[in-house]
Protein backbone atom coordinates (compact mmCIF):
# COMPACT_ATOMS: atom_id res chain seq x y z
CA UNK A 1 0.00 0.00 0.00
CA UNK A 2 1.36 3.71 -0.61
CA UNK A 3 0.03 6.81 1.69
CA UNK A 4 1.10 10.33 0.08
CA UNK A 5 1.56 12.98 3.22
CA UNK A 6 1.20 16.63 2.13
CA UNK A 7 3.98 18.05 4.24
CA UNK A 8 7.48 17.06 4.89
CA UNK A 9 8.27 17.82 8.20
CA UNK A 10 8.13 15.65 11.61
CA UNK A 11 4.80 14.66 11.48
CA UNK A 12 5.26 12.93 8.30
CA UNK A 13 9.03 11.70 9.85
CA UNK A 14 7.21 10.00 12.45
CA UNK A 15 4.06 8.47 10.37
CA UNK A 16 6.51 7.09 7.96
CA UNK A 17 8.48 5.66 10.64
CA UNK A 18 5.25 4.03 12.36
CA UNK A 19 4.52 2.58 8.83
CA UNK A 20 7.37 0.42 7.72
CA UNK A 21 6.11 -2.06 10.38
CA UNK A 22 2.71 -2.69 8.32
CA UNK A 23 4.20 -2.75 5.25
CA UNK A 24 2.95 0.47 3.79
CA UNK A 25 5.14 3.06 2.06
CA UNK A 26 5.18 7.16 2.89
CA UNK A 27 6.04 9.73 0.42
CA UNK A 28 5.60 13.19 1.26
CA UNK A 29 5.02 16.35 -0.48
CA UNK A 30 6.91 19.41 -0.43
CA UNK A 31 3.70 22.12 -0.82
CA UNK A 32 6.46 24.84 -1.69
CA UNK A 33 7.67 23.16 -4.37
CA UNK A 34 5.30 20.67 -5.12
CA UNK A 35 8.11 17.80 -5.33
CA UNK A 36 7.42 14.37 -3.91
CA UNK A 37 10.21 13.73 -1.27
CA UNK A 38 11.52 11.11 1.24
CA UNK A 39 9.92 11.69 4.26
CA UNK A 40 13.15 10.90 6.06
CA UNK A 41 15.82 12.06 4.10
CA UNK A 42 14.01 14.91 2.28
CA UNK A 43 15.58 13.90 -0.60
CA UNK A 44 13.72 14.75 -4.04
CA UNK A 45 12.28 11.93 -5.69
CA UNK A 46 11.96 10.89 -9.55
CA UNK A 47 7.86 11.31 -9.66
CA UNK A 48 5.82 14.15 -10.48
CA UNK A 49 3.09 15.02 -7.67
CA UNK A 50 0.38 13.98 -10.01
CA UNK A 51 2.08 10.38 -10.29
CA UNK A 52 2.26 9.92 -7.00
CA UNK A 53 -1.39 10.60 -6.57
CA UNK A 54 -2.07 8.83 -9.24
CA UNK A 55 -0.02 5.66 -7.34
CA UNK A 56 -0.74 6.69 -3.80
CA UNK A 57 -3.93 4.62 -1.99
CA UNK A 58 -4.31 7.08 0.22
CA UNK A 59 -3.41 10.47 0.52
CA UNK A 60 -2.95 12.55 3.71
CA UNK A 61 -1.89 16.00 5.19
CA UNK A 62 0.89 16.61 8.04
CA UNK A 63 -0.64 20.31 8.44
CA UNK A 64 -3.59 22.05 7.79
CA UNK A 65 -1.87 25.25 5.78
CA UNK A 66 -1.62 23.22 2.66
CA UNK A 67 -2.23 25.79 -0.44
CA UNK A 68 -5.75 25.06 -1.24
CA UNK A 69 -4.98 24.30 -5.16
CA UNK A 70 -2.86 21.23 -4.04
CA UNK A 71 -5.55 20.69 -1.59
CA UNK A 72 -8.59 20.80 -4.26
CA UNK A 73 -6.29 18.70 -6.92
CA UNK A 74 -5.71 15.75 -3.70
CA UNK A 75 -9.80 15.89 -3.01
CA UNK A 76 -10.20 15.70 -6.60
CA UNK A 77 -8.55 12.38 -6.24
CA UNK A 78 -11.29 10.84 -4.34
CA UNK A 79 -8.27 9.40 -1.94
CA UNK A 80 -7.85 12.77 0.85
CA UNK A 81 -8.21 11.24 4.17
CA UNK A 82 -9.74 13.33 6.09
CA UNK A 83 -11.50 15.71 3.65
CA UNK A 84 -11.27 18.73 2.39
CA UNK A 85 -13.85 20.56 4.63
CA UNK A 86 -12.16 19.20 7.51
CA UNK A 87 -8.29 20.79 6.59
CA UNK A 88 -10.03 23.51 5.70
CA UNK A 89 -11.55 24.03 8.68
CA UNK A 90 -8.75 23.63 10.93
CA UNK A 91 -6.22 25.95 8.52
CA UNK A 92 -9.22 28.79 8.88
CA UNK A 93 -10.12 30.10 12.61
CA UNK A 94 -13.74 31.99 11.00
CA UNK A 95 -14.61 28.09 9.68
CA UNK A 96 -13.53 26.81 12.58
CA UNK A 97 -15.68 28.78 15.00
CA UNK A 98 -18.25 28.65 12.84
CA UNK A 99 -18.71 25.08 12.93
CA UNK A 100 -18.16 25.18 16.85
CA UNK A 101 -21.20 27.11 16.61
CA UNK A 102 -23.20 25.44 14.51
CA UNK A 103 -22.27 21.84 16.47
CA UNK A 104 -23.53 23.69 19.75
CA UNK A 105 -19.58 22.64 21.12
CA UNK A 106 -18.39 25.18 23.76
CA UNK A 107 -16.01 28.00 22.89
CA UNK A 108 -14.74 30.70 24.20
CA UNK A 109 -16.46 33.85 23.74
CA UNK A 110 -15.38 36.02 20.32
CA UNK A 111 -16.12 38.19 17.35
CA UNK A 112 -14.81 38.04 14.18
CA UNK A 113 -13.13 41.26 12.53
CA UNK A 114 -13.34 42.34 8.80
CA UNK A 115 -12.72 46.24 9.69
CA UNK A 116 -10.47 47.37 12.25
CA UNK A 117 -13.06 49.64 13.51
CA UNK A 118 -15.14 47.29 15.29
CA UNK A 119 -12.60 46.25 17.58
CA UNK A 120 -14.31 49.10 19.69
CA UNK A 121 -17.20 47.03 19.60
CA UNK A 122 -15.46 43.78 20.38
CA UNK A 123 -14.09 45.67 24.23
CA UNK A 124 -17.55 46.48 24.61
CA UNK A 125 -19.15 43.33 24.21
CA UNK A 126 -16.43 41.07 25.25
CA UNK A 127 -14.22 43.13 27.51
CA UNK A 128 -10.57 44.51 27.76
CA UNK A 129 -9.00 41.49 28.07
CA UNK A 130 -8.85 39.96 24.78
CA UNK A 131 -6.53 37.59 22.13
CA UNK A 132 -6.72 38.78 18.99
CA UNK A 133 -5.46 36.23 16.17
CA UNK A 134 -5.50 36.13 12.60
CA UNK A 135 -7.68 33.66 11.25
CA UNK A 136 -5.11 32.44 8.92
CA UNK A 137 -1.78 31.27 8.53
CA UNK A 138 -0.76 31.82 12.79
CA UNK A 139 0.41 28.72 14.48
CA UNK A 140 2.68 28.54 17.91
CA UNK A 141 1.75 31.72 19.09
CA UNK A 142 2.29 33.58 15.78
CA UNK A 143 -0.04 35.76 14.37
CA UNK A 144 -1.77 36.42 17.68
CA UNK A 145 -1.74 40.01 19.86
CA UNK A 146 -3.16 40.65 23.23
CA UNK A 147 -5.02 43.13 24.57
CA UNK A 148 -4.67 43.76 28.77
CA UNK A 149 -6.04 46.96 28.96
CA UNK A 150 -8.35 49.73 27.44
CA UNK A 151 -5.21 51.72 27.02
CA UNK A 152 -3.61 49.57 24.82
CA UNK A 153 -6.05 49.96 22.83
CA UNK A 154 -5.47 53.21 19.70
CA UNK A 155 -1.70 51.34 19.95
CA UNK A 156 -2.93 48.30 19.00
CA UNK A 157 -5.23 49.57 16.66
CA UNK A 158 -2.20 50.95 14.74
CA UNK A 159 -0.10 47.76 14.58
CA UNK A 160 -3.25 46.00 12.88
CA UNK A 161 -3.95 48.91 10.52
CA UNK A 162 -1.36 46.91 8.60
CA UNK A 163 -3.50 43.99 7.87
CA UNK A 164 -5.74 43.38 5.05
CA UNK A 165 -8.89 42.48 7.27
CA UNK A 166 -11.24 41.21 4.13
CA UNK A 167 -8.25 38.67 3.27
CA UNK A 168 -7.16 37.86 6.40
CA UNK A 169 -10.12 38.49 9.09
CA UNK A 170 -9.60 38.44 13.00
CA UNK A 171 -10.55 36.40 15.48
CA UNK A 172 -10.84 38.84 18.74
CA UNK A 173 -11.45 35.98 21.87
CA UNK A 174 -12.04 36.95 25.22
CA UNK A 175 -9.45 35.64 27.58
CA UNK A 176 -9.92 32.59 29.65
CA UNK A 177 -8.68 31.94 32.58
CA UNK A 178 -8.20 28.38 32.54
CA UNK A 179 -7.56 25.92 35.06
CA UNK A 180 -5.37 24.31 32.13
CA UNK A 181 -5.07 23.56 28.91
CA UNK A 182 -6.10 19.64 27.55
CA UNK A 183 -6.29 17.92 24.50
CA UNK A 184 -8.20 14.77 23.22
CA UNK A 185 -6.32 12.66 20.12
CA UNK A 186 -8.81 10.30 18.71
CA UNK A 187 -9.12 8.04 15.98
CA UNK A 188 -11.99 7.31 13.38
CA UNK A 189 -12.51 4.38 10.80
CA UNK A 190 -13.39 4.47 7.42
CA UNK A 191 -16.48 2.75 9.02
CA UNK A 192 -17.10 5.06 12.06
CA UNK A 193 -15.41 3.45 14.57
CA UNK A 194 -13.87 6.09 17.29
CA UNK A 195 -10.91 5.03 19.33
CA UNK A 196 -9.78 8.08 22.04
CA UNK A 197 -6.43 8.12 23.84
CA UNK A 198 -6.56 9.81 27.36
CA UNK A 199 -7.01 13.42 27.86
CA UNK A 200 -3.17 14.91 27.92
CA UNK A 201 -2.60 17.84 29.68
CA UNK A 202 -0.65 20.87 27.72
CA UNK A 203 1.93 23.61 29.33
CA UNK A 204 2.56 26.24 27.06
CA UNK A 205 5.10 28.69 27.26
CA UNK A 206 5.11 31.76 24.27
CA UNK A 207 1.92 30.17 22.86
CA UNK A 208 4.20 26.62 22.10
CA UNK A 209 3.75 23.78 23.76
CA UNK A 210 6.50 22.63 25.98
CA UNK A 211 5.47 19.32 27.98
CA UNK A 212 2.11 17.11 27.70
CA UNK A 213 1.38 14.63 30.70
CA UNK A 214 -0.77 11.62 29.88
CA UNK A 215 -2.92 10.27 30.92
CA UNK A 216 -3.84 13.55 32.27
CA UNK A 217 -4.32 13.64 36.30
CA UNK A 218 -7.58 14.47 37.65
CA UNK A 219 -9.64 14.02 35.39
CA UNK A 220 -13.60 13.68 36.26
CA UNK A 221 -15.93 11.79 34.02
CA UNK A 222 -18.24 14.61 33.09
CA UNK A 223 -14.75 16.43 31.76
CA UNK A 224 -14.34 13.11 30.24
CA UNK A 225 -17.26 13.01 28.50
CA UNK A 226 -17.41 16.56 27.23
CA UNK A 227 -14.08 15.95 25.59
CA UNK A 228 -15.29 13.19 24.25
CA UNK A 229 -18.83 14.49 23.06
CA UNK A 230 -17.40 17.84 21.20
CA UNK A 231 -14.34 15.21 19.36
CA UNK A 232 -17.51 12.89 18.21
CA UNK A 233 -19.78 15.61 17.02
CA UNK A 234 -16.90 16.97 14.82
CA UNK A 235 -15.77 13.81 13.75
CA UNK A 236 -19.04 12.53 12.28
CA UNK A 237 -19.91 16.13 11.31
CA UNK A 238 -16.96 15.99 8.86
CA UNK A 239 -17.13 12.12 8.30
CA UNK A 240 -13.86 12.37 9.31
CA UNK A 241 -11.32 9.64 8.86
CA UNK A 242 -7.76 9.36 10.54
CA UNK A 243 -6.43 10.80 13.71
CA UNK A 244 -8.23 14.22 15.02
CA UNK A 245 -7.09 16.64 17.86
CA UNK A 246 -9.31 18.67 19.74
CA UNK A 247 -7.56 21.24 22.20
CA UNK A 248 -9.52 22.63 25.57
CA UNK A 249 -9.15 24.83 28.27
CA UNK A 250 -10.89 23.67 31.54
CA UNK A 251 -12.66 26.05 33.67
CA UNK A 252 -14.10 24.29 36.37
CA UNK A 253 -15.87 21.20 35.49
CA UNK A 254 -16.50 23.04 31.91
CA UNK A 255 -14.52 22.43 28.58
CA UNK A 256 -14.06 25.07 25.67
CA UNK A 257 -12.54 24.21 22.77
CA UNK A 258 -9.87 26.57 21.88
CA UNK A 259 -8.77 24.58 18.36
CA UNK A 260 -8.99 21.62 16.07
CA UNK A 261 -5.78 20.02 14.17
CA UNK A 262 -7.00 17.58 11.53
CA UNK A 263 -4.04 15.53 11.67
CA UNK A 264 -1.83 13.95 14.44
CA UNK A 265 -0.80 16.37 16.90
CA UNK A 266 2.43 17.13 19.03
CA UNK A 267 0.28 16.47 22.48
CA UNK A 268 -0.29 12.78 21.26
CA UNK A 269 3.44 12.28 20.86
CA UNK A 270 3.57 10.89 23.86
CA UNK A 271 1.73 7.84 22.35
CA UNK A 272 4.88 6.74 20.62
CA UNK A 273 5.79 5.01 24.19
CA UNK A 274 3.32 5.58 26.67
CA UNK A 275 0.43 3.65 24.45
CA UNK A 276 -0.85 0.78 22.76
CA UNK A 277 -0.85 1.92 19.57
CA UNK A 278 0.57 5.30 18.81
CA UNK A 279 -1.08 7.90 17.16
CA UNK A 280 0.93 7.99 14.19
CA UNK A 281 0.30 4.33 13.46
CA UNK A 282 -3.03 4.67 14.30
CA UNK A 283 -3.24 7.73 11.44
CA UNK A 284 -2.05 5.20 8.97
CA UNK A 285 -4.11 1.98 9.96
CA UNK A 286 -7.47 4.60 9.65
CA UNK A 287 -6.48 6.17 6.44
CA UNK A 288 -5.76 2.25 4.77
CA UNK A 289 -8.84 0.85 5.72
CA UNK A 290 -6.77 -1.33 8.56
CA UNK A 291 -8.29 -1.97 12.03
CA UNK A 292 -7.49 0.70 14.80
CA UNK A 293 -5.27 -0.53 17.19
CA UNK A 294 -5.69 0.17 20.86
CA UNK A 295 -5.22 3.69 22.17
CA UNK A 296 -5.50 2.83 25.82
CA UNK A 297 -2.23 4.03 27.88
CA UNK A 298 0.23 1.46 28.89
CA UNK A 299 1.70 4.28 31.60
CA UNK A 300 2.19 7.25 32.78
CA UNK A 301 3.81 9.46 30.18
CA UNK A 302 5.40 12.77 30.04
CA UNK A 303 6.61 14.25 26.06
CA UNK A 304 9.03 16.93 26.48
CA UNK A 305 9.40 19.23 23.18
CA UNK A 306 13.04 20.22 22.44
CA UNK A 307 12.67 23.65 21.02
CA UNK A 308 15.57 25.94 19.56
CA UNK A 309 18.70 24.03 20.54
CA UNK A 310 20.72 21.17 20.25
CA UNK A 311 23.28 21.55 23.49
CA UNK A 312 21.19 19.15 25.23
CA UNK A 313 23.82 15.68 26.46
CA UNK A 314 22.94 12.37 24.66
CA UNK A 315 23.88 11.06 27.75
CA UNK A 316 20.27 10.99 29.14
CA UNK A 317 19.77 8.26 26.80
CA UNK A 318 21.10 5.98 29.90
CA UNK A 319 18.12 7.06 31.55
CA UNK A 320 15.26 4.17 31.96
CA UNK A 321 12.29 5.00 30.35
CA UNK A 322 13.44 7.86 28.35
CA UNK A 323 13.29 7.85 24.34
CA UNK A 324 14.40 10.09 21.91
CA UNK A 325 13.22 11.55 18.81
CA UNK A 326 14.78 13.81 16.69
CA UNK A 327 14.11 15.71 13.70
CA UNK A 328 16.74 16.20 11.37
CA UNK A 329 16.93 20.02 11.80
CA UNK A 330 19.43 22.69 12.03
CA UNK A 331 18.82 25.14 15.24
CA UNK A 332 16.66 28.38 15.07
CA UNK A 333 14.63 30.38 17.83
CA UNK A 334 11.73 28.59 18.61
CA UNK A 335 12.29 25.96 16.29
CA UNK A 336 10.84 22.01 17.06
CA UNK A 337 13.80 19.99 16.86
CA UNK A 338 12.93 16.82 18.72
CA UNK A 339 10.59 15.75 21.49
CA UNK A 340 11.86 13.51 24.42
CA UNK A 341 8.96 11.03 25.95
CA UNK A 342 9.79 9.75 29.35
CA UNK A 343 7.28 7.05 31.23
CA UNK A 344 6.91 6.05 34.62
CA UNK A 345 4.52 3.78 36.76
CA UNK A 346 3.33 6.50 38.68
CA UNK A 347 3.24 11.08 38.65
CA UNK A 348 5.91 11.11 41.38
CA UNK A 349 8.30 8.47 39.40
CA UNK A 350 7.41 10.69 36.55
CA UNK A 351 8.16 13.15 38.36
CA UNK A 352 11.61 12.34 39.64
CA UNK A 353 12.74 11.00 36.01
CA UNK A 354 11.52 14.41 35.01
CA UNK A 355 14.08 15.76 37.73
CA UNK A 356 16.83 14.12 37.00
CA UNK A 357 16.32 14.43 32.75
CA UNK A 358 16.35 18.36 33.63
CA UNK A 359 20.94 17.69 34.96
CA UNK A 360 21.16 16.89 30.93
CA UNK A 361 19.51 20.08 29.35
CA UNK A 362 20.18 23.47 28.85
CA UNK A 363 17.43 24.78 31.34
CA UNK A 364 16.60 28.02 29.43
CA UNK A 365 15.04 26.20 26.83
CA UNK A 366 12.59 23.84 29.13
CA UNK A 367 11.39 26.85 31.37
CA UNK A 368 7.93 24.15 32.12
CA UNK A 369 10.07 21.25 33.34
CA UNK A 370 10.79 21.65 36.49
CA UNK A 371 7.59 23.29 37.41
CA UNK A 372 5.96 20.84 36.03
CA UNK A 373 8.00 18.26 37.94
CA UNK A 374 7.20 19.43 41.49
CA UNK A 375 2.97 19.63 40.71
CA UNK A 376 3.83 15.73 39.50
CA UNK A 377 5.11 15.03 42.72
CA UNK A 378 2.81 16.29 44.99
CA UNK A 379 -0.31 13.77 43.18
CA UNK A 380 -0.91 10.41 44.83
CA UNK A 381 -1.43 7.67 42.64
P1 LIG B 1 -3.68 28.90 19.83
O1 LIG B 1 -2.76 29.17 18.70
O2 LIG B 1 -5.08 29.36 19.59
O3 LIG B 1 -3.62 27.47 20.29
O4 LIG B 1 -3.13 29.74 21.06
C1 LIG B 1 -1.84 29.46 21.62
C2 LIG B 1 -1.91 29.53 23.13
O5 LIG B 1 -2.33 30.84 23.54
C3 LIG B 1 -2.93 28.58 23.74
O6 LIG B 1 -2.40 27.30 23.88
C4 LIG B 1 -3.18 29.28 25.07
O7 LIG B 1 -2.12 29.05 25.98
C5 LIG B 1 -3.17 30.75 24.70
N1 LIG B 1 -4.55 31.17 24.33
C6 LIG B 1 -5.13 31.10 23.12
N2 LIG B 1 -6.41 31.54 23.14
C7 LIG B 1 -6.65 31.92 24.41
C8 LIG B 1 -7.79 32.46 25.09
N3 LIG B 1 -8.94 32.73 24.47
N4 LIG B 1 -7.66 32.70 26.43
C9 LIG B 1 -6.51 32.45 27.09
N5 LIG B 1 -5.41 31.96 26.50
C10 LIG B 1 -5.45 31.68 25.19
Amino acid sequence: MNVLIYGSGQLAQMMYLAAVPLGIQVKAVDVANHSVVDPISKQVLNITLSEAIEQADTLSVEFEHVPEDLLAQAQASGKLMPGMEAILTGADRVREKQVLQSLNIANSAHAIITDIAQLDDSVAKLGEHLIIKASRDGYDGYGQWRLSGKAQLADLKQQLAELDLQAVPLIAEQLVPFDRELSLIGVRSQQGDIRYYPLADNLHHQGQLHVSVAPAPHITDELQAQAKSAFKKLAEHFDYVGVLAVEFFQVGNTLLVNEIAPRVHNSGHWSMQGADTSQFENHIRAISDLPLGNTQANTISAMINIIGCDDYSLDLLGLDHCHLHLYGKSVRAKRKMGHINLTADSYADLAEVMTTLAKFLPMEHFPKLLSEADKLAQINS
